[in-house]
């Protein structure tokens, strides 16, 4: 795979190393990769004022997300400087821009294919090699102009359709019931919250390239989020501690020991980064030698040999305020734990006012559906029973005929066999006379007895429709024999609209 030198383009700024900028980019693939064992080697900025400006025209308002994109699935045969010169191609088809997770193939070592889906987005290209086992990886985090987005199950499917024109993006769906994936590989690591939400965009104008960045997989890392494994049953993370027994125990270990009887009920158990005397860490200077004190000043942590001969040891900085590094931490976990809720974004509130509203809505639609069902239901059943009194009305008089028919046809038999019987055997002159007047009896029954043709209607037919009629005046309706027009698309943004019906015709 041929890399691309970043600094040579002009559309693209270094970022410097250890800032807040870099420091961000690092985290986000951490936290995208899920592992610690990532390193940046190289981000630049892409400054292209043209295309941020045409970005910013056509998603001005609309929901935006970051998202990761591996150089080697580019799509239709862009290169990396084409995109940050030109932008995007969307083609017909559009874009697929992944956010949440990123599964990188080196993560795993045994050549198992595990699929991707159920662990976020699964990195085709298996980087550059480097030695050791170590990889490089050469990424573009885009913006996306996400806005409203379209479900749809399958990205094949989202390629067959036009955009609904109140969308702007679509939105495929990826396994939902696997967003708790217990990693049974690495017992030491949590079991980890896989986010995969996959976005597809038509307009090129929707996505924009903002840091090129290089990074390196290096499996030997240490990996600083695996935890240590539980005392008792040495297979799964440890979660809490428990001072009475000084042990290290994860959730299923702790409910079972603490269950046993009252007296361990009663043991005290802090999670596991609140355990005194935890261990501390090393120094980012200095590895191997433990970082026990917090610059107040440079918000960093310092070890003995930065105080006897680093960046401590001498100058101004030899007299910025040191505290334990244990006070700073506990300092920052009660400061994390007490802000978390002030520190909710505003975009993060009005997403969940949002949530709630929708819910409201989604609420209302199915109540409305739900009377709407039952509306149509009740005069079904009322046009049902009509329908059955009316057949039966119908099969009375259609049961009435049909017995007198039979009755008739039972009295010509009644009189033939009286003829067989009886006058058959009679001597023929009276047999001669007996038969005129059997002939003259027949003749009776068929002109007087002659049924005539069924009275009632034989039939009972469905005529007109229902007419669904919308809160927006929109009116659905069904012809009898036929099926229901398409049902209205639900309008975002606007309250539901409520449906009525008529029955018509
Ligand atoms: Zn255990
Ligand atoms: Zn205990
Ligand atoms: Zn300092
Ligand atoms: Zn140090």
């Amino acid at each position: 795979m041929e890399l691309h030198q970043a600094p040579d383009q002009p559309f693209a700024v270094p970022v410097t190393r250890r800032s807040p900028e870099w420091g961000w980019l690092e985290y986000l693939l951490h936290a995208s990769c899920s592992t610690y064992r990532i390193r940046l080697r190289s981000a630049c900025s892409v400054a292209n004022k043209r295309l941020s400006l045409e970005f910013d025209a056509r998603c001005k308002g609309l929901l935006q997300l970051h998202a990761w994109l591996p150089v080697a699935e580019i799509p239709f045969g862009q290169t990396v400087e084409d995109i940050c010169r030109n932008g995007f191609k969307a083609g017909h088809v559009g874009v697929s821009f992944h956010v949440g997770n990123l599964q990188l193939p080196s993560l795993y070592d045994d050549g198992r294919d595990r699929g991707g889906n159920d662990r976020g987005h699964n990195v085709k290209s298996r980087g550059r090699s480097l030695p050791a086992g170590r990889r490089l990886y050469e990424f573009l985090l885009c913006r996306v102009g996400a806005g409203r987005s379209y479900l749809v199950d399958k990205a094949a499917q989202a390629e067959s359709l036009a955009l609904p024109p109140e969308f702007d993006s679509f939105c495929v769906r990826h396994s939902p019931a696997n967003e708790q994936v217990v990693n049974e590989e690495f017992p030491g690591v949590l079991p980890r919250h896989v986010l995969h939400h996959e976005y597809m965009v038509r307009d090129p104008a929707q996505a924009l390239p903002v840091y090129l960045v290089h990074f390196e997989f290096d499996p030997e890392m240490p990996e600083l989020l695996n935890l240590p494994l539980c005392d008792s049953c040495g297979l799964q993370a440890a979660l809490v501690y428990c001072q009475a027994d000084d042990a290290i125990l994860c959730r299923p270990c702790d409910t079972r020991i603490h269950s046993a009887n009252k007296l361990a009920s009663r043991h005290i158990r802090v999670e596991l980064n609140r355990r005194p005397n935890g261990p501390l860490g090393s120094c980012p200077d200095h590895s191997g030698a433990e970082a026990d004190m917090y610059c107040t000043e440079c918000k960093l942590p310092v070890c003995q040999h930065c105080r006897k001969l680093g960046n401590h040891s001498a100058g101004e900085a030899k007299n910025h305020r040191l505290i334990g590094l244990r006070e700073a931490y506990q300092h920052a976990l009660k400061e994390s734990s007490s802000t978390a809720n002030s520190m909710l974004s505003e975009r993060q509130r009005v997403e969940q006012q949002q949530v709630a509203q929708l819910d409201q809505r989604l609420v209302a639609v199915q109540e409305s559906t739900q009377a709407l069902e039952d509306g149509i239901y009740d005069q079904v059943q009322l046009a049902v029973k009509q329908g059955q009194a009316l057949a039966e009305e119908q099969a009375s008089l259609f049961m009435a005929d049909e017995l007198e028919a039979k009755r008739q046809l039972e009295q010509v038999a009644w009189m033939d066999s009286f003829m067989e019987d009886h006058v058959k055997n009679l001597p023929p002159p009276d047999y001669l006379n007996a038969w005129l007047l059997h002939a003259k009896v027949r003749e009776d029954v068929n002109q007087l007895g002659r049924l005539q043709q069924a009275r009632a209607s034989a039939m009972l037919r469905l005529e007109g429709g229902l007419r669904l009629v919308t809160d927006d005046s929109k009116v659905y309706s069904s012809e009898a024999a036929g099926t229901m027009t398409a049902a209205p698309r639900p309008r975002g943004g606007k309250s539901p609209p409520k449906t009525r019906f008529l029955l018509d015709g």
